[in-house]
């Protein structure tokens, strides 16, 4: 597993956790997805059906994290539906004991409470596109999360973020993943090299199952 751009929808990207809507999912061979209903995508027209279907795609093998699942207050739909839906990724992910792909505008307080009263601390969230400032950043470190970053990110937020909880994406834009590591570098005052291997490595402690 060799996975450095830890958050993207493009489909031949390699060196890269690709997300994909289960019922889009057509894995390829040498890649690596997450699998999950986006926020953005109509998820008040989920049904059970729907939801087996993201079980079973989180048993493939080549499958290493849920989502992208969360929360926006700016697009997405009502936001009790969006909470319900994102819950039932959490709990998919405890069945399959893998890590979640959260997207989260201007909800990581309730992103953080809604899985501690569905009793799923032990899941482990992964904040992709994290755009909050510092404060924000301490709040999810707090909350044992990891923070993946992209070119529009906010540098108080890289500073307030532990090394090892680092990762970086491209997510849907065309960047390449090594402009993102070259501007995360610069604010923590290291080279791209050494982001890139930050991020390897604690892409492959999250993903990486343990045995
Ligand atoms: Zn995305």
């Amino acid at each position: 597993m060799n996975i450095i751009d830890f958050h993207t929808h493009r489909l031949d990207a390699t060196d890269a956790l690709i997300s994909v809507d289960p019922r889009q999912f057509a894995p390829q061979s040498g890649k690596w997805y997450s699998v999950g209903y986006h926020p953005w995508h109509r998820v008040d027209q989920l049904a059970d059906s729907d939801f087996d279907l993201l079980e079973q795609c989180a048993r493939h093998e080549q499958v290493l994290a849920i989502g992208e699942t969360g929360m926006d207050t700016l697009r997405g739909g009502d936001l009790e539906v969006q909470a319900q839906v994102y819950v039932r990724h959490l709990q998919v992910a405890a069945a399959v004991k893998k890590t979640v792909v959260v997207h989260s505008v201007r909800t990581a307080q309730q992103i953080i409470a809604l899985r501690h009263n569905a009793g799923l601390d032990s899941v482990t969230l992964v904040i992709h596109g994290m755009r909050g400032n510092g404060h924000v950043a301490g709040m999810l470190i707090d909350a044992g999360c990891y923070l993946s970053y992209g070119l529009r990110h906010n540098p108080a937020a890289v500073l307030a973020t532990p090394l090892d909880r680092l990762l970086i994406e491209t997510d849907d834009s065309p960047a390449d993943i090594n402009d993102v590591a070259c501007q995360v570098a610069d604010t923590l005052a290291l080279t791209a090299a050494e982001v890139k291997s930050l991020a390897l490595s604690n892409a492959r402690r999250l993903l990486e199952p343990s045995t």
